[in-house]
């Protein structure tokens, strides 16, 4: 089969891919759309150095081959990390912390830029029939912006900074402002923030504080900006990840008596319950053939993915 793949930095597609042959734990899923995230940008610019196999983490797809019968036939999204099933982490609730872990697309295990993928059978969750392929695939950023409210406290009379334009900004802000809290979109581009409108105030320039703040830039400027427009003894959550490092003045955390949360991914069951519930706008999804990659790649679509019905 052919396949996205990345390696010794930088991607090619392949054409002599094996169809994978899937572990006993695992299902074989025929991908159906596949969409395109910063962190696979990122990975090609090498945020990733050692990640060598298919890219990819952001699918839905038809299980084809499972341990568990029941599922053959379903349309499934999957939760991307995958544990040793020992370790400290494994055991108290931190699967996707495992020093081992495997992370599809991104470490230790193909991901979906190719027609199959086989995956942890636990891992996956079963779409609801009333969401379609075209919003099932925004599963995993989803879930990724439902780990802020699963790990700090969002008071719904707190003001809170987003920071980022993009994809991931767009979700997260949505799902602040289902909390009731007032929400500010700082961006770059005003064409991308027109589209936060409905739901969050929006910004080029902003010289207030917050009590709370997120990054999600998607670059190092954003630690930057939320050390700037955090209140003394607020959080700032920094959800960016990003090829390179950054410098931030930590004795200004210090002084200021800032909490900083990083958060990375997300609970996937809230995020299909949500979907089905269809309390989000999601933006319309571009699709190309595997083999435009590169098109798909440097579109500059607001979500760009790969078409493999
Ligand atoms: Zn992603
Ligand atoms: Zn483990």
């Amino acid at each position: 089969m052919q396949g996205l793949y990345f390696n010794d930095g930088k991607a090619v597609l392949r054409q002599d891919l094996p169809i994978p042959e899937p572990q006993a734990h695992e299902s074989l899923i025929r991908i159906s759309l596949a969409a395109i995230c910063n962190t696979d940008r990122e990975i090609m610019k090498g945020y990733k150095p050692d990640f060598s196999g298919v890219l990819g983490h952001e699918f839905v797809g038809i299980v084809e081959k499972s341990n568990d019968p029941r599922l053959i036939g379903k349309r499934v999204v999957g939760e991307i990390n995958e544990g040793c099933g020992e370790c400290i982490y494994c055991k108290t609730g931190r699967e996707k912390h495992c020093e081992s872990r495997k992370c599809i697309g991104i470490a230790r295990k193909d991901g979906c830029f190719a027609p199959y993928m086989a995956i942890a059978t636990r891992s996956l969750s079963v779409v609801p029939d009333n969401v379609p392929d075209e919003h099932a695939v925004f599963a995993e950023p989803l879930a990724a912006a439902l780990e802020i409210p699963d790990s700090v406290h969002i008071r719904p009379s707190e003001e809170i900074c987003v920071i980022g334009d993009g994809r991931l900004s767009y979700l997260i802000a949505q799902v602040l402002a289902l909390t009731g809290a007032e929400i500010t979109v700082l961006g770059k581009h005003e064409e991308k923030l027109h589209r936060f409108e409905s739901f969050a105030k929006t910004t080029t320039a902003c010289d207030r504080r917050f009590e709370m703040v997120v990054d999600a830039a998607g670059s190092p400027t954003g630690i930057e900006n939320a050390m700037r427009l955090v209140r003394s003894r607020g959080t700032i959550i920094l959800k960016s990840t990003y090829a390179g490092k950054t410098e931030t003045n930590l004795s200004a955390v210090v002084v200021n008596e800032v909490k900083i949360v990083g958060s990375r991914c997300g609970p996937f069951e809230p995020a299909l319950r949500l979907l089905s519930r269809g309390v989000f706008e999601l933006p319309p999804i571009e699709l190309h053939p595997l083999r435009d990659w590169d098109k798909a790649l440097a579109s500059h679509a607001f979500k760009v993915g790969f078409d493999f019905r």
